[in-house]
């Protein structure tokens, strides 16, 4: 019996591949960054998966107060630059991120003062020189205020330099609005450049919030090595924008009922309290802040707050303690 499980001897040797003549010529990544990912030497794409990397895992044996699981909640005021960063200037869609500053975040404010709860908000520092106000309440109400990117652009889409430049500049605008230096970086659509990390290890941030390797902390490392960044995961199964965004001139609409919303988000809490783990949530002043859907919040706060051991944190928080007390 001929066995099927040699390696066929026609095929080019690897690094060869055909030219349009059908003669084999020498062909490597650094002189045809085109070259099709299937002919990548295995050297390239180990180094491109190794760049940013989840190393250990931060998970406490307990939560301040001997809490089992840890809330963690968020809200990134994007506001008006969610037109800007595309270089739009519809007064409709402006008007819409103003509702953001005008309804959104006030009405959110007031239900964490009736819980008692501190969260954290990433805030563009565009939206911040528009309503310096609403960052000065925030901070003031004990609120973590975090970095969320210039006017929102997408980090992979700027040179190093340009990207270094707006990093810096947004943490010193929020510092001198709110007079409090900002220790953690969302990115703006969580995109992350390959320079994103080097750049926070840079500037010294205490964690980033951008990116799903794990339900846990963990830390970061870059090019094999601990960056002395936390990540604290996001998950688009937890941001309210993916089940209720909405383009009057493309075929995006809100495809999940409120309640649905709800139930996702509850079973997410309940398996991370069960797990003894954290449970964080990713929401949009501009697009929870409705009358009928912000007691999707109010329902989830009561709901953790109903079980015994839940520690409600500001993200900087959670990181400082997974940090401190990894088991
Ligand atoms: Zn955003």
């Amino acid at each position: 019996m001929s066995s099927n499980l040699t390696a066929p001897t026609n095929s080019p040797p690897r690094g060869r591949a055909r030219n349009h003549r059908g003669a084999d010529e020498e062909e490597d990544i650094s002189s045809n960054p085109n070259l099709e990912p299937w002919r990548w030497p295995e050297e390239h794409w180990r180094k491109l998966v190794n760049r940013v990397r989840a190393g250990r895992r931060l998970r406490p044996a307990e939560w301040p107060g001997g809490a089992r699981c840890a809330v963690a909640l968020s809200f990134d005021s994007d506001h008006e630059t969610s037109e800007l960063r595309d270089g739009g200037k519809s007064i409709g869609r402006l008007a819409w991120g103003q509702y953001g500053n005008r309804v959104g975040v006030p009405r959110i404010l007031k239900l964490l003062e009736k819980h008692g709860i501190k969260a954290s908000f990433y805030v563009p520092a565009v939206t911040a020189l528009l309503h310096p106000d609403e960052q000065r309440r925030v901070a003031a109400e004990g609120h973590e205020i975090g970095i969320h990117g210039w006017i929102h652009e997408l980090n992979s889409a700027l040179p190093q330099e340009a990207e270094r430049d707006l990093m810096r500049r947004s943490a010193d605008t929020l510092e001198q609005i709110t007079g409090v230096r900002p220790v953690g970086l969302r990115t703006p659509s969580w995109d992350f450049s390959q320079h994103t990390l080097e750049i926070e290890k840079e500037m010294g941030l205490l964690y980033d919030s951008s990116l799903m390797s794990d339900e846990d902390c963990y830390e970061l490392l870059l090019d094999d090595k601990p960056a002395g960044v936390v990540e604290f995961p996001v998950e688009w199964v937890r941001d309210d924008a993916v089940y209720f965004m909405m383009n009057r001139f493309q075929s995006l609409r809100p495809y999940t009922p409120p309640g649905d919303v709800f139930d996702i988000f509850r079973r997410e809490f309940d398996a991370a309290y069960e797990e003894g783990g954290v449970f964080q949530l990713t929401m949009h002043p501009h697009i929870i802040g409705y009358r009928s859907r912000i007691w999707i919040l109010e329902e989830i706060i009561r709901h953790a707050k109903s079980r015994k051991g839940v520690w409600f944190g500001t993200h900087a928080e959670v990181v400082e303690w997974a940090k401190q007390h990894a088991a």
